[in-house]
Formats: C-alpha cells, structure tokens, sequence
C-alpha cells in the first residue's frame, strides 16, 4: 500500500492557513443511520411520483441538487419537470430531516475532534462548504457535538456544483478575514479537490469517505493522508 504524503516532507505546511473549510460527509462524520437517505428518496415519491431511490448513483461528492437530477434522471425525469418541482423536493428533504433529526447517528471521523479544537485555539477560521442543504448539514453536525467549532457554513440549497458552494465561501472568509486570508478546504472525494482547484485554494483530502489514498493522490491534491488524525503526528 502506497504511503501517504508526509506533512512534514512537503513545503505544504497545513497550518499555515487562515482559514480551513470542512466537508461534512466522508470528511467531519459518517452517518449510520438513514435519515438522509430517506428524505431524498421520499422526495422523488412526494413530489415527482416516482417510486425510486438514490441507490446505485454516485452520490459521493454530489451535492442532493445533483443526487436527485442523476437519479430523477435515470427514473426519466428530466429537464423543466425536474427544473419546476426542484424547490417543492427540497423542501421535503428539510421537512423530512428535521422531523427525523433525533435519529441521526454520526461517526465522528478519526482525530476530527482533536484537530477542530487544535485549529480552534490557534484562532483559525473554520467553516463548512458542502454539498448538503444548509439545514440538513447542520443537523448531523449538531448531533456530531461539532457545532462550536464553526462560524459559518456554505451548501447545496441555491448550488447544484460544488465550485459555487466552495467559490461562496472563499468570498465569505475573504470578507471576514480580508483579500489576502489563506484558505484551505479538507475533503474526502475527488469533487472536493477539483473544486478547491477551481476556486485557486489549497487543499487535504482524506481517506475517511469512501475513496482509498491511490483515488485521491490521483487527483493531486496538496496532501493526501489516511485520517486527518496523521496532521496531529
Ligand atoms: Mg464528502
């Protein structure tokens, strides 16, 4: 097994940063529970009428704006029917995951605790960019215990690409900390690191989602490692 990349063995120094802004699935936590996953699947009944799931898309790294058109799309709703009832489908996700919000069973990934706090006491920014709606991020952050390590969080509801969401909150630290702030996103998929790319920001991918360290190096990000437990080494 190829060894990750050495923080130390790098001129990437990831502490050098103002501001780090966190994934949430894959890369803060990973849910064992379903409540997410039923609220998507129960929209697509809801509000288009068809009996289908998200199952067998490749949700990893796809905001639910883009886990529905993929999966509407295969049940073969497309275009103005998918466009038209988009905002009547989200609302039942939020709907749904709020009602269920005490069901919701994260796994905090490896060393995230340790680094959040570690980050939090040197008086670095932290926020969230990811591919959730707003309410539902929220919601497995806060059942999580991870809440107070934030201060602001960017995601999917106005924002099928991932670029927007993370371009967004490249503007949001730029107008708290100003022009010139260091940014650095941490992620575990291929989206996060072709995102981060696109916005000109630094970034971590990390081997806690589902994709192993030879998918992620592969796409080059600024260091690859196994858990974001190897950045307390
Ligand atoms: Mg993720």
């Amino acid at each position: 097994m190829a060894s990750s990349t050495s923080a130390q063995s790098n001129a990437f120094r990831w502490t050098d940063f103002d501001a780090y802004l966190f994934d949430i699935d894959g890369t803060l936590l990973v849910t064992r529970d379903l409540v997410h996953y039923n609220a998507l699947n129960l929209a697509m009944r809801e509000v288009y009428g068809v009996d289908t799931t998200i199952d067998g898309i490749t949700y990893h790294g796809k905001t639910d704006l883009g886990i529905l058109r993929a999966s509407l799309e295969r049940a073969g709703i497309v275009g103005s029917t998918f466009e038209m009832k988009l905002p009547a489908a989200l609302q039942i996700i939020r709907r749904e995951v709020n009602a269920n919000a005490s069901a919701i069973n994260p796994a905090v990934c490896c060393g995230i605790r340790e680094i959040l706090a570690s980050l939090k006491s040197a008086g670095k920014l932290l926020g969230i960019a990811s591919g959730n709606l707003e309410s539902v991020g929220w919601h497995k952050i806060e059942a999580a215990g991870l809440r107070h390590f934030f201060s602001f969080g960017c995601f999917s509801d106005d924002h099928e690409m991932r670029v927007e969401i993370f371009c967004n909150a490249v503007a949001e630290v730029r107008r708290r900390l100003g022009e010139r702030s260091e940014i650095c996103f941490i992620g575990d998929t291929p989206s996060d690191i072709q995102a981060a790319r696109q916005v000109d920001a630094q970034v971590v991918a990390v081997c806690t989602g589902t994709y192993t360290i030879e998918e992620l190096t592969s796409h080059q990000p600024d260091l690859c490692i196994s858990s974001c437990a190897e950045l307390l080494e």
